[in-house]
């Protein structure tokens, strides 16, 4: 059974979104299978521009492939994925026989842009600096010019604490310096939320919160974002919403105090053991 205790997060006041607004996350109803696995089931999931949920639970619950359905890199079998009200991957409306249709795939890309992703992998291109990765998006995709681009790559870059490294190919950088290029890269596109998929879990112990500061900085900004994670530290942290998936179900979700500290399953219960 399913246990939503989002309802009772007394009005804490520190989101600005208005009451009216639509969510700027809302899954309903997603659903995913590959052939016979069910990887999804009924997955119901709200997150208000600025907040920040941490999604947590065992290897295979279906943490990634949650994410992956919101930017689209799935396309869930059932159900649907809202950004800040606009249907993903469809028409608003549907054809007169009752059919939705598809959006076509430029249009897709456009919907994609606005969600910035980062993996557990730095997954930089190598053959490029520090600054020319994240020059590459914002001059390719959005049109910049080059002038522009690299003076907003170098912005993001010292954001990130990165402002003497701009010329350092990725080779030449430790893991959590490469992670903070991929963080700047995302950024660049303008995103109007990020996805993180365990951003720390490749790192080395000691290169670990230099990521997770930078991520709590960009909350603190009022970044909207949903974060894999097992830091139970920075969930407790930085996490207004904490939302425990197993078995491709979202079984409890809640503040960082009730999810946390006051898991009601067993299951629940039993994946903080093992974590905390
Ligand atoms: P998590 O991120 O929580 O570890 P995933 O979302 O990666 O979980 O995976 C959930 C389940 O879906 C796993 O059993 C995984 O093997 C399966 N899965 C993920 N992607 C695919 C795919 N493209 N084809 C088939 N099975 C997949
Ligand atoms: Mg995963």
């Amino acid at each position: 059974e399913t246990v939503d205790r989002t309802a009772d997060r007394s009005s804490s006041g520190t989101n600005t979104h208005r009451a009216d607004a639509p969510a700027l996350i809302e899954l309903q109803g997603v659903h995913k299978a590959f052939g016979d696995l069910h990887v999804l089931k009924d997955c119901d999931l709200t997150v208000e521009a600025g907040e920040v949920a941490v999604l947590i639970g065992p290897s295979g619950s279906g943490k990634s492939t949650l994410l992956r359905c919101i930017n689209q890199l799935e396309e869930p079998t059932a159900g649907r994925v809202r950004i800040a009200g606009v249907t993903q991957g469809y028409e608003e409306e549907p054809l007169p026989d009752g059919r939705w249709q598809k959006l076509s795939p430029k249009r897709i890309a456009r919907q994609r842009a606005r969600i910035g992703m980062v993996f557990q992998r730095f997954d930089l291109f190598p053959h490029m600096t520090a600054l020319q990765n994240v020059m590459e998006a914002p001059v390719h995709v959005l049109g910049r010019s080059k002038e522009q681009a690299r003076e907003e790559a170098l912005a993001l870059l010292q954001r990130v604490g990165l402002g003497d490294r701009a010329e350092h190919y990725p080779s030449e950088l430790s893991g959590g310096q490469q992670q903070r290029v991929a963080i700047a890269r995302a950024l660049a596109m303008e995103p109007e939320l990020m996805l993180f998929d365990e951003p720390t879990s490749a790192l080395d112990p000691e290169l670990v919160a230099e990521v997770l500061t930078v991520l709590k900085e960009l909350a603190e900004g009022g970044m909207t974002m949903v974060v894999v994670t097992h830091e139970m530290g920075f969930a407790r942290e930085v996490a207004d919403k904490v939302v425990f998936m197993d078995d491709g179900q979202i079984l409890e979700q809640g503040t960082p105090d009730q999810v946390i500290d006051h898991p009601t399953s067993e299951r629940l219960q039993g994946f903080l053991a093992s974590v905390l």
